[in-house]
């Protein structure tokens, strides 16, 4: 007996064939094949060697001889699965099995996951059966491909055909949620911008795009249907999921319910079905989208950010005492300034969630408002603004009434009555439907008048100070209750007194 243990390692060869046709696929393969066959090692020990002289001088040994050849055992994965009379029956079923699958995924590097050996056996008359090794190895081997994982927090995603593809879909990723265009896009859009004119406000730099989860890549072998594609895997990673759920509208149901029972918001359900809103009626039988779109990862982009922004300018009071108090002019008006401020802002899948300003530069300085404000008390002289002169509400305003115009407004209820500002009394005693009434003059082209009053305690030519009681409210004249109706006149024309009023 002579033993040779063959090692025909399958496991270390992966079989490319991308673009080539099936005629060179069947070369490759073959080619494999003869290198590994040149590289089969035999050891036949010693003792063995021995042995076969002892047997070569036997009686009848030319018989016994030319009955004598090698059969081989199949064994994968350490498991003997059959006998066969040449071990090329293994290596033709394998290489038609990797041509069959490469066929069918074009693009993938497939190999044959089991590690199958041959032991060699020299036997008298010994037993094989080439075609049950082959059934038994269809049922038992599997055909993997080289794929690389993606991975995010530990989690594995899914499976790209190759490194190149598992970057592309990253890439994609990060420039669908920041909007930032990938570096290798933006040397062809640098290309084709050239030509076109610079944007002027050219003022946001992109410091960085990242995802916030630990995302990885991994090489791997897994069934070739596990391979998706790029498409598909962005789909996946954005959408958090390939599986559209329906929810069938019922009786009682309402848009926020819905979005509660699949854990979802309101929102995802307007965004998921056109045509629903705020307002939608949901009626019975409703088909409702309610997929919970869900990213797998988050894009955060670090921006730098830098803008012109307004600065106000102020305002200052410079008093004279040579100008009537009430009187003022603006001596020099104000102008904004700008200055150029610098942001870090942070987006999270197109979100801003943090915004600091790293910077700022004065371009140009404000120009303060210089208002000139006079001082000078003149006791009979208006300061401008006047003060409420009753107590009460305001029953009646300002305006056309009953087809004419009310020239005041009236200040319901009892109580004294004070002039509203500083002042001349010019009118005092009774005026026809006014009744008792006062009129001020204010030396500045403001008169006020108080009509209606019960008694009045002012005679023309007094001076009064603003808030001095010069009567007391009442319903004289053409008056249907005790009020105080108050006119301001600028000169000689009705104002509203509101707008004169201090509140
Ligand atoms: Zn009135």
């Amino acid at each position: 007996m002579q033993f040779s243990k063959w090692v025909a390692g399958l496991k270390e060869r992966s079989i490319s064939f991308f673009t080539k046709s099936s005629q060179q696929v069947k070369q490759t393969a073959k080619n494999m094949w003869d290198s590994l066959l040149k590289h089969k090692k035999i050891a036949i020990p010693v003792s063995t060697a021995a042995l076969l002289t002892v047997s070569l001088a036997a009686f009848g040994n030319y018989y016994y001889q030319s009955n004598i050849y090698s059969i081989y055992h199949v064994i994968v994965n350490g498991k003997e699965v059959g006998v066969v009379n040449d071990p090329d029956v293994i290596h033709k079923w394998s290489d038609k099995k990797l041509a069959e699958e490469t066929a069918k995924h074009i693009g993938l590097t497939l190999k044959l996951s089991d590690y199958i050996t041959f032991t060699e056996e020299k036997l008298y008359k010994g037993k094989y059966d080439n075609d049950a090794a082959i059934q038994a190895l269809d049922k038992i081997a599997e055909i993997k491909v080289e794929a690389v994982k993606l991975v995010v927090n530990g989690e594995t995603i899914g499976y790209a055909a190759n490194e190149e593809a598992a970057a592309t879909v990253l890439e994609d990723v990060k420039e669908k949620f920041s909007g930032v265009p990938a570096p290798a896009k933006m040397k062809k859009q640098a290309v084709m911008a050239a030509s076109l004119e610079a944007p002027a406000n050219n003022n946001i730099k992109v410091k960085e795009v990242k995802f916030k989860e630990n995302v990885q890549t991994e090489t791997d072998e897994v069934p070739a249907a596990q391979v998706l594609s790029v498409d598909k895997l962005e789909e996946l990673i954005t959408k958090g999921t390939f599986k559209q759920v329906t929810h069938t509208v019922a009786e009682g149901d309402c848009i926020t319910c819905i979005a509660k029972k699949y854990d979802i918001t309101s929102k995802d359900i307007y965004a998921n079905n056109p045509g629903i809103t705020e307002n939608t009626v949901l009626k019975l039988g409703q088909q409702i989208n309610v997929t919970a779109i869900r990213p797998l990862v988050t894009v955060q982009v670090v921006e730098q950010v830098t803008k012109d922004e307004v600065i106000d300018y102020s305002t200052e009071i410079q008093s004279n005492d040579k100008v009537p108090k009430g009187e003022q002019k603006v001596l020099q008006e104000g102008k904004e300034g700008k200055k150029a401020v610098t942001y870090e802002v942070i987006k999270e899948n197109g979100q801003v969630i943090d915004n600091k300003m790293l910077s700022q530069t004065v371009l140009a300085n404000p120009v303060p408002k210089i208002v000139e404000r006079g001082t000078k008390v003149i006791p009979s002289r208006g300061t401008g603004r006047l003060s409420w002169p009753a107590p009460g509400y305001v029953s009646s305003g300002f305006g056309t009434r009953w087809g004419r115009l009310h020239a005041g407004i009236d200040i319901a209820g009892p109580g004294s009555v004070k002039a509203a500002d500083n002042g001349r009394v010019i009118e005092a005693g009774w005026h026809g439907d006014y009744g008792n009434c006062v009129i001020i003059d204010h030396g500045n082209g403001l008169q006020t008048l108080y009509a209606h009053m019960s008694s009045v305690k002012v005679k023309v030519g007094d001076v009064v100070a603003q808030g001095k009681v010069i009567g007391v409210k009442g319903a004289t004249g053409d008056a249907t209750g005790v009020h105080l109706h108050f006119e301001v006149r600028k000169n000689g024309t009705p104002q509203n007194p509101m707008k004169y009023l201090s509140r």
